[in-house]
């Protein structure tokens, strides 16, 4: 379906560099700087400008908005681009400016002599893209004004919030059913980095799909390394981990209450970190300063529940780090999703502890709703208490989840990188599990670890359980080494937790054999401190931070990138991403010529920024060899 020669000559003009002649790679290279395609970009790029439909799964920073976005420019006509928040739709049109590219976004933020100036722009054709909310799309105005335009073909990005299964959840997603009624002769592509196949199978039935041809990417993020660490004094672990790996880098800290954001984000603050707290409860002029403050400042921490994180498009968080157990793999792989989006290497680390179990498994067990429904909760819980305790590489077990299949131990997790020493916990798991027993199945954790680590305290005393047989056989194990078995019993299922909300302990009729003597028992010997190096990463990853050698480069060309973005309004990562800095630093590009050969410089950023640049970067090669004469 493309433009007869002689129609495009006339659209030649349309946009700086842009013909609709112009090859999906041509495109690629001219528009947005990069050397090739990613993955199925290709495939995808090509099925839609040949006006086919697709859905399309690929994970978070695996390059999805390049699929609709190289058609949008090959097609007569302008994209709609369906989008749930109002900060994407802002991040995308202002990169998408930056590369020349014609795009606005019509959304109630928007002033009513805007919105019209938009929508005029719109009847005449001189838009590539546009970008709407699904609740304005869906309105008889909307569809009206888009009956009367070419349009090239329609983009749902975060198809998953049309499913009821997950946490997203949009009702205007339905309405968008629409689309494949009044407009059957437009390419319709769904997008989503939720891999769920439940999920899968909603868009396409709600989004009328049935003829998209299905694309599939592997759900591995090769670019981050996994970390979990059982947690103790978890405000030190997390310093001692923003220290040694991600000093000066932005991240993003999860905690479950809101109180603790802001205790933990002030914490931070007394130790010398940029850190902002972010949760529901908080002012709505503060929270947005906040989010503001860390999408255009860099090395910026929030800390935050998970109302912080749709629609942060940040291409540079550094790391992700948790503080209390997800609730299930799906909002694990999500929240850890944030890290990493441009492709560099960054680290996600999940604190977890006695505590988190406990917790979940009260949840478990006060849980209402059909048997079925308590058997999922258990098995997505218990999926991801295995990924904690697991002794095998993260990666796979996670990409097992999603029902992927990775042949070799990944490397690049902190179990592959120092591998995790086991011990036979046999005889002290047996212990413990008797001494619950002897001790009613009435008591927590704390005092049972009292009763077989012989401590006198008025509450055993009272009870006489210093008279059991049991009493102060534990005492040569430590109390850290006690609540790690307790951990790890509960964790898999030999112990269970009373509903009553006091972490009452109580016998699975799991453990029956291991009490007996018939099994043996191994558990994971907890390493609480960042022992595992992150050097043991495969050799085709990117260095994951600037050698110190090119330090004041590094920091000179990020203050060129944030003094350019300031004066536009924009966050840094929409003029250039880190990746494109550092390939700046490896290529040190002395000409415009070999500065467009840098990836993510295309003709548009060339011309706007190309001489900022190359002249930051000349002083730098000036300076040093002076020094060095
Ligand atoms: P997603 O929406 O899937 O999370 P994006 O579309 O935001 O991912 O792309 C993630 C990052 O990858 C962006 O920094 C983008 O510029 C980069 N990217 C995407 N495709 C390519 C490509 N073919 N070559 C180089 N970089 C790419
Ligand atoms: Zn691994």
């Amino acid at each position: 379906r493309r433009l007869p020669a002689t129609l495009a000559r006339s659209f030649q003009s349309a946009i700086q560099s842009v013909t609709v002649q112009d090859s999906p790679h041509a495109l690629l290279q001219r528009v947005f700087g990069h050397a090739g395609f990613r993955g199925q970009q290709q495939a995808i790029v090509e099925h839609l400008a040949d006006g086919g439909d697709a859905l399309v799964l690929m994970p978070t920073g695996g390059g999805k908005s390049l699929c609709y976005q190289v058609p949008a420019l090959m097609r007569r006509g302008t994209a709609v681009v369906v989008s749930p928040l109002i900060s994407l739709m802002q991040d995308q049109v202002a990169t998408l400016l930056q590369l020349g590219v014609r795009a606005a976004y019509l959304s109630s933020s928007l002033e009513a002599h805007e919105a019209r100036a938009i929508e005029s722009q719109l009847l005449d054709g001189r838009l590539d893209l546009i970008y709407m909310a699904p609740e304005r799309l869906v309105t008889p105005r909307a569809l009206d004004l888009l009956a009367r335009v070419d349009i090239s073909l329609f983009a749902i990005d975060e198809a998953h919030c049309v499913s009821q299964w997950g946490h997203d959840f949009r009702a205007d997603y339905l309405g968008l059913s629409v689309l494949a009624e009044q407009f059957p002769q437009v390419p319709r592509l769904a997008l989503t980095a939720t891999a769920d196949l439940r999920t899968r199978a909603d868009i396409v039935r709600l989004l009328k799909l049935e003829a998209a041809e299905v694309f599939i990417s592997s759900f591995d993020r090769p670019n981050l390394f996994y970390r979990m660490l059982p947690r103790l004094n978890a405000l030190e672990q997390l310093t001692d981990f923003i220290k040694r790996e991600h000093a000066g880098d932005a991240g993003i800290v999860y905690c479950l209450s809101r109180a603790k954001t802001e205790k933990v984000a002030e914490a931070l603050r007394a130790r010398g970190f940029p850190a902002l707290a972010y949760h529901a409860g908080l002012p709505a002029a503060e929270r947005e300063a906040n989010q503001t403050r860390f999408l255009r400042e860099e090395g910026v921490i929030v800390v935050a529940t998970i109302a912080f994180g749709m629609g942060i498009d940040k291409s540079n968080v550094r790391f992700v780090a948790h503080l209390d157990l997800p609730k299930s793999v799906e909002a694990y792989y999500q929240e850890t999703g944030r890290a990493g989006r441009d492709g560099l290497p960054s680290t996600v680390c999940l604190f977890y502890g006695l505590q988190d179990v406990i917790k979940h498994q009260q949840m478990l067990s006060q849980s209402e709703g059909s048997e079925e429904h308590k058997r999922h909760e258990r098995r997505r819980i218990d999926a991801m208490l295995q990924l904690c305790e697991t002794t095998d590489c993260r990666r796979q077990l996670l990409l097992r989840y999603f029902d992927e299949h990775m042949a070799q131990p990944c490397g690049y997790c902190d179990t592959c990188a120092e591998p995790v020493a086991t011990w036979d916990a046999t005889e002290p798991a047996r212990l413990a599990l008797s001494a619950v027993y002897r001790t009613g199945q009435r008591y927590g954790v704390e005092y049972v670890v009292e009763v077989l680590t012989g401590k006198r305290s008025e509450r055993v005393g009272d009870n006489r359980h210093d008279q059991l047989a049991l009493f102060g056989q534990g005492s040569d194990t430590s109390l850290k080494t006690w609540r790690s078995i307790f951990r790890q019993l509960l964790a898999k299922g030999l112990l269970l937790v009373d509903p009553d909300g006091y972490g009452t302990l109580r016998l699975s009729p799991d453990c029956r054999a291991l009490l007996k003597g018939e099994v043996a028992l191994t558990l994971r010997r907890d390493r609480d401190t960042l022992t595992a190096q992150r050097s043991a990463r495969g050799g085709s990853r990117a260095a994951a931070s600037v050698a110190s050698a090119d330090q004041p480069l590094w920091l000179a060309l990020r203050a060129k990138r944030r003094e350019l973005a300031e004066a536009q309004g924009v966050p840094p990562y929409v003029i250039f991403h880190d990746s494109t800095l550092l390939a700046m630093i490896e290529h040190m590009p002395l000409s415009l010529r070999e500065m467009r050969q840098i990836g993510g410089i295309g003709d548009s950023k060339l011309e706007r920024y190309g001489d900022d640049f190359l002249a930051v970067i000349r002083d730098h090669v000036d300076g040093a060899s002076g020094a060095g004469a």
